[in-house]
């Protein structure tokens, strides 16, 4: 596996197996590596990748302030052996002095898709995805990205934006992993004390509840479900920051919740935020 840390130097690596006629996916993540992002790298084999590009970078831009940029998790060393191991051709390892020049002044901003659920609690954070795949996409040129469903609002961003500015490459989307316990793995459960950890259960516990009853009587309300869910949320100790039901495709909010509807959870356990999603 080879090791970039130079953006320049990546570029020219990956136009250079573009023209032998190579397939190249790339694999975008904040590294601490986990079974998602893994999920990840065997979903770009088994679309017949030759080469796997796979980025590691804790992107300062999309961090608002107050969050967590600064105490995020990070372990290039288990990374690196987690990205040999499951197959990847390349690790890029920049870092934020080779992606942002101190007078850097481009982003790319998505001004729909972004706007509400996570958009709309965590401004510029989008600003700041939308930017850094862009560098990325530029930088590779892959013939495809693979993302995961976790984070559901960004596969539809990033989508807009692959369509909006012609990057003319494909966005695969792989399934939530998920731990035994039905938490979706996420490199923030590292923060997790054991009794948050328990706690935190109760939202993939509420989405599931929803599909259950939806399978069973066809569609149900979704200003009560939201309502109930956000009951069932605070009993079991968690903050929603928010409950919605939305459209699959342009995100807006749905009157019933139907085959189809995306229903999406942000909630904190103790300090540190957890999303989830299920389509029902
Ligand atoms: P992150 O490192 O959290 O920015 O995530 C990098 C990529 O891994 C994104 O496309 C995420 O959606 C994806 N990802 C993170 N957690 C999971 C998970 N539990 N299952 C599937 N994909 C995931």
């Amino acid at each position: 596996m080879l090791t970039f840390n130079d953006p320049a130097k990546l570029q020219q690596w990956a136009r250079l197996r573009r023209m032998k006629g190579e397939k190249i996916a790339l694999v975008p993540t904040m590294g601490y590596l986990h079974e998602g992002h893994l999920s990840l790298i065997a979903a770009a084999k088994k679309k017949g990748a030759k080469q796997i590009v796979v980025s590691v970078f804790v992107n300062p831009v999309q961090f608002g302030p107050g969050e967590d940029y600064e105490k995020y998790p990070r372990d290039e060393k288990a990374d690196f052996a987690k990205c040999r191991k499951a197959g990847a051709t390349a690790i890029f390892l920049p870092s934020p002095r080779m992606m942002y020049m101190d007078d850097h002044s481009v982003y790319v901003n998505e001004e729909s898709l972004s706007t509400g659920l996570c958009g709309a609690r965590r401004p510029g954070h989008f600003r700041g995805v939308c930017t850094v795949l862009a560098k990325l996409f530029n930088i590779v040129n892959p013939h495809f990205a693979v993302f995961g469903q976790k984070d559901y609002q960004q596969v539809q961003v990033v989508k807009r934006m692959v369509r909006d500015l012609n990057f003319g490459i494909e966005i695969a989307v792989a399934p939530i992993v998920r731990e035994e316990s039905g938490l979706a793995m996420s490199s923030r459960n590292t923060y997790l004390s054991p009794v948050e950890q328990q706690n935190a259960l109760a939202i993939y516990g509420a989405l599931k509840m929803v599909r259950a009853k939806v399978r069973k009587v066809g569609k149900l309300p979704a200003a009560t479900v939201r309502r109930q869910i956000a009951q069932f949320l605070a009993k079991n100790s968690l903050k929603p920051d928010y409950v919605e039901a939305v459209d699959a495709e342009t995100l807006q909010p749905v009157e019933a919740i139907k085959k189809g509807v995306v229903v999406l959870i942000a909630a904190y356990s103790g300090k540190t935020r957890l999303i989830d999603n299920i389509i029902i």
